[in-house]
């Protein structure tokens, strides 16, 4: 089959039977047409369409090394640095569709996917079969075009206790039984991004949460179906609330929802399994086969793409109220242009200085990427502040487009042009710089960019946990000894 089209994801999303909660309502079908989800749904739709229009059927796909369909190109195993370039380059088209407001395209786990497919003799460490496992469902998810989510993180009950204790070890999802066939969970997990509207669910380990010897049945890596019997989506309020493209340009396209992940006696078949037990493993899942640098490499595309949007953004601001002359002004769009191109410069920089693991997947430096996943979760909250300030009371001067289109449009035209916009320009500009700053859409999405990939508390200490810091310490220690008489030592 190969690369989808956007009728094939829907029509597949259309015939699943799958069990969504949403506001005092259970969800088995139409999920594709519902209010709260038609909208993003046509977004990825798009984006798989994309795959097959003449200019960029090259750049989105390559042919299938098995079947010689042209599949995705997030599935490309990179053997060279042109490679790399070459899937960064996919992801950014696919990226710039949505000013990288989408953060679960199927790019995102693909590249997780890809390097754990390629990672068989460290799965071989806890079972040969799950080596066998991960490729085989790689290759099924490739041939597909399937759309994957993740789920990661235990219930936010106690954070004070591992998985294995929270409320007796009864909250978080576990496995309670194995059978012949595979395994049983039960319980539940924090989130899952898209879930009510992906193919597949991962439930793999965390990205920073470390298991301990007692989380063995909380330690697993395995995917299952969004309509397999027994799985639940449990869905916070939505974001696109009906108003159309003018009033919310980007929630009533791109509202990814996030929902709580239950698993009612979900049964997951052996083959499924990529890993069961093995906390120590299940601990250095994400580094030792690189799956965290192909997926951060996605990242730093995406949040390129984002930070365009938001240069674009604070530049049509500046000038459609004519404040781009005041030295404060400029000083915040030079900030965005300074994080623009410094986060160009360590993807350029990883791309660069990339080689090639130990399972011969060429693989970017992580150093640089681990750099901007640290940094951009901070960064990106300047952004919103910025609009805000430079937006002022103009965010509030925001008739919606019935005023626009209605009895109030002379004044609309008269009172609310701007000094280079018509007074309805303007106010579609406003729109969307408040769906980006101000409306729920906008602070959710600080909050994902915030924490989508972990806690960056958590994830600096694992930085400077894993940063060679040596060398530049002993040239300060040998400054020391060389700089005066020597000191006594400790
Ligand atoms: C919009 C959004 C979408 C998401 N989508 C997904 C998804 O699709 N799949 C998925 O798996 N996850 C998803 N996540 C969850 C994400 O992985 C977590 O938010 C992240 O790992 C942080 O965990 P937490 O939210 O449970 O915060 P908590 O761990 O509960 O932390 C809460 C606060 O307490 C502090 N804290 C807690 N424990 C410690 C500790 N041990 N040491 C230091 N400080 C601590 C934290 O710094 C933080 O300030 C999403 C999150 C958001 C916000």
């Amino acid at each position: 089959m190969g690369a989808r089209t956007g009728k094939e994801y829907i029509e597949r999303l259309r015939a699943s039977r799958r069990t969504v909660q949403l506001d005092g309502e259970t969800l088995s079908s139409g999920i594709p047409d519902h209010p709260a989800f038609r909208g993003v749904v046509r977004s990825y739709a798009e984006l798989y369409d994309m795959q097959h229009e003449t200019e960029l059927r090259d750049v989105l796909t390559y042919e299938s090394p098995s079947s010689g369909d042209r599949v995705g190109m997030s599935f490309m195993v990179p053997r060279t640095i042109d490679d790399l370039l070459r899937r960064r380059e996919a992801m950014k088209a696919w990226a710039d569709h949505s000013f990288g407001m989408l953060g679960r395209t199927g790019d995102y786990l693909n590249s997780a996917l890809m390097a754990l497919s390629q990672a068989g003799p460290w799965f071989a460490q806890a079972d040969p079969g799950f080596a066998e496992n991960v490729r085989a469902y790689y290759e099924r998810v490739r041939e597909q075009d399937l759309l994957l989510t993740h789920t990661l993180v235990p219930p936010q009950s106690n954070r004070s206790q591992g998985a294995s204790q929270q409320l007796g070890g009864a909250v978080s999802a576990r496995i309670v039984r194995e059978d012949e066939g595979g395994v049983v969970i039960r319980g539940a997990r924090l989130l899952a991004t898209i879930g009510p509207t992906a193919d597949e669910l991962l439930v793999f380990p965390s990205t920073v949460l470390k298991g301990t010897p007692e989380d063995a049945p909380y330690s697993f890596a395995f995917a299952v179906s969004c309509d397999a019997p027994g799985l639940r989506f449990l869905c916070r309020e939505p974001l696109d609330h009906g108003r159309g493209r003018f009033d919310r340009p980007l929630a009533s396209r791109f509202d990814e929802m996030d929902a709580v992940v239950v698993f009612d006696d979900v049964h997951v078949p052996y083959e499924r399994c990529f890993m069961l037990g093995h906390p120590e493993l299940c601990n250095t899942f994400y580094t030792d086969t690189t799956a965290a640098v192909h997926m951060t490499h996605q990242v730093t595309a995406r949040t390129t793409a984002k930070t365009e949007f938001m240069l674009g953004l604070i530049t049509c601001l500046t000038e459609a109220i004519g404040i781009g002359q005041f030295q404060h002004v400029q000083e915040n769009v030079a900030e965005a242009i300074i994080a623009l191109e410094q986060l160009r410069a360590l993807v350029r920089a990883a791309e660069a200085d990339a080689s090639a693991n130990e399972f011969g997947v060429m693989t970017p430096r992580w150093e640089p990427l681990n750099a901007a996943r640290n940094w951009y979760p901070k960064l990106y909250q300047r952004f919103p502040e910025i609009l805000r300030k430079l937006g002022a009371s103009g965010l509030m001067a925001l008739p919606s487009e019935g005023d626009v289109r209605g009895p109030a449009a002379e004044d609309v035209q008269a009172y609310l042009q701007s000094a280079t916009l018509s007074g309805p320009e303007r106010v579609r500009l406003f729109h969307l710089v408040w769906d980006t700053c101000i409306s729920a859409f906008g602070s959710r999405q600080a909050l994902y960019e915030y924490y989508f990939f972990g806690d960056p508390v958590r994830m600096a200490g694992a930085f400077v946990g894993s940063y060679d810091r040596e060398p530049y310490a002993a040239r300060v220690r040998d400054f020391l000894e060389r700089s005066g008489e020597p000191v006594p030592a400790a």
